[in-house]
């Protein structure tokens, strides 16, 4: 458990590191944009559009993965890590071994994204 403990904890760590580099990025991309103007060539607008698109969604994918781990390493303060959030049954060790962020068991995560589907992509 205290492997899987600092598992998170450096997981925590880089998922920190890579928010605020993403960020900064965005950031930086908006100075310019402002300073630059939006009317230039249509083409490379779209371009850039995409990649902030994408840059978002990452940042978004990045700051719910941050939130499992620390709701995980939450968990750990606590003295539930390894519970299931909804029913409070084990969660398979060889899951947590997979995913040391995961905070539901198997069939509690199953019944969540089957009444999710269609709602939620992911
Ligand atoms: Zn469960």
């Amino acid at each position: 458990m205290e492997r899987l403990r600092r598992r998170l904890e450096e997981e925590k760590e880089r998922l920190t590191k890579e928010l605020s580099r993403l960020r900064e990025l965005r950031l930086a991309r908006d100075r310019w944009a402002e300073t630059r103007g939006y009317g230039d060539e249509r083409s490379e607008d779209a371009t850039k559009t995409v990649e902030l698109e994408k840059g978002l969604a990452l940042e978004e994918n990045l700051s719910n993965l941050l939130e499992e781990v620390n709701h995980a390493l939450y968990k750990f303060e606590v003295g539930t890590y390894g519970l299931c959030d909804l029913c409070g049954q084990p969660i398979d060790p060889e899951r947590l071994e997979i995913l040391p962020q995961a905070n539901l068991c198997v069939a509690c995560k199953a019944h969540k994204a089957k009444n999710a589907r269609g709602r939620h992509p992911r």
